[in-house]
């Protein structure tokens, strides 16, 4: 898959619009808490302002769905590309009001200005054409840079796309490189190849289930999405996170599975606890013991011995979704232990999805992973072989 590259375009001294995943997860007093994204995108950035060009970055950050919602205003990533590129950033008021337009506009030779947070306009999930049109009239180039947001067909990532020629529009050095190197790994895993999948819900990660199936020689299944697969073979889970109408889905991964001959592993034991909070009472139960009203919240010792057996002879491990609610050191063991076994092996490690990322960073390990994807789902959509909207618009064409 090649893609429309930055260095091919004729960006001297243009107007140059990058759509970036600036999407950061803030503590609560508003800091952002892990700069990761921001600071991949900063190569793209560095070439255009040495073209001399005139730079308008774009990005979302959480879900304001459609409304301006001043906790999700970009003011605080404007401030820290500020620190890290040492160069003054305008922050427009809006997205595609007044003084977007006016400052995008007056916009001059290596000034950038920032685009306030592109999901104020409802527009913008919607893949509205107006949108679309109205982003795209601020700059003679795109650039898309945001992986994390290349399998979703949004007005500043695939829609706007179509007002832009070859010539004018191309993937972004971070876009390029996670593209480059998930490619690799699905067109040439070296085996065994084994996938870990955590996190909350088998909802958003089911399709990505499915489809990897006939890709990886194991899955190994941790973190709330568990439950649903346990209590589709008959366990009594207690109250942890379940997706009752998902039951028979999860059946059918199994089966599935079975008749792949891909290895399917479900925790053995679990910390339950008594209620959803960190000062609560827990303890470590086989997986058939939960207590009655008592939820899973995190792989219990008995598994993480398990999974670390089952790793042992892996070659490529691609993880996304952590094995247990890490956000509390309490449930943070099962994670914590699995990031470490990861980062100690000699396989070609994969780690995509916001919460991992954020998870083998807390615990200093991030370094130890072969690769860090900026993107959860879409790294997932990737190496389940998917052609992402945000990438199909700017794939050179086979001739
Ligand atoms: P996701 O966004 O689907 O990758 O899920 C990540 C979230 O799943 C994290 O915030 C975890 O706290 C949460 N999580 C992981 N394990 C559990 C569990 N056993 N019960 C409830 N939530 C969980």
């Amino acid at each position: 898959m090649e893609l429309l590259n930055i260095k091919n375009l004729d960006l001297a001294g243009e107007t140059v619009f990058i759509r970036c995943d600036f999407n950061v997860p803030m503590d609560e007093f508003g800091n952002i808490s892990d700069d990761r994204r921001i600071r991949s995108a900063i190569s793209t950035i560095h070439y255009c302002l040495d073209q001399n060009c005139a730079v308008i970055l774009a990005s979302h950050l959480g879900r304001p769905e459609g409304q301006v919602v001043a906790k999700y205003s970009l003011a605080p990533v404007a401030k820290r590309i500020q620190q890290l590129l040492k160069r003054d950033v305008i922050l427009a008021s809006d997205v595609v009001g007044e003084d977007a337009l006016a400052k995008a506009a007056a916009l001059k030779e290596g000034e950038i200005l920032m685009l306030e947070n592109l999901r104020y306009e409802a527009g913008e999930t919607k893949n509205n054409e107006e949108l679309s049109k109205k982003l795209a009239s601020m700059a003679a180039f795109y650039i898309n840079d945001a992986f994390g947001v290349s399998h979703r067909a949004h007005a500043s990532v695939e829609g706007i796309t179509r007002y832009f020629d070859n010539e004018h529009k191309a993937a972004g050095f971070l876009l390029q490189k996670e593209i480059e190197f998930l490619g690799k790994i699905i067109q040439n895993p070296v085996r065994p190849f084994a996938a870990i999948v955590g996190g909350s819900k088998v909802s958003g990660k089911l399709e990505a289930l499915i489809n990897l199936l006939p890709k990886v020689d194991k899955i190994l299944i941790g973190g709330g999405m568990a439950f649903t697969f346990l209590k589709h073979l008959g366990y009594d889970i207690g109250a942890s996170l379940v997706e009752d109408d998902l039951l028979d889905e999860a059946g059918r991964i199994l089966e599935e599975a079975k008749r792949l001959d891909v290895k399917f592993y479900l925790p053995i034991d679990v910390v339950a606890a008594e209620k959803f909070s960190e000062d609560t009472l827990s303890k470590i139960v086989p997986s058939q013991e939960i207590p009655s009203g008592w939820m899973g919240l995190d792989i219990g010792p008995a598994t993480v011995r398990l999974y670390r057996e089952v790793l042992n002879d892996v070659q490529t491990i691609l993880w996304n979704g952590p094995m247990g609610v890490y956000e509390m050191e309490k449930f943070a063991r099962g994670s914590n232990k699995i990031a470490h076994f990861v980062a100690d092996s000699y396989a070609t490690t994969v780690v995509g999805g916001g919460d991992t990322a954020d998870l083998v960073q807390r615990i200093g390990v991030d370094e130890e992973m072969t690769f860090i994807s900026t993107g959860g789902g879409a790294s997932l959509e990737l190496l389940e072989g998917k052609i992402l909207p945000g990438v199909a618009s700017l794939m050179v064409q086979e001739k």
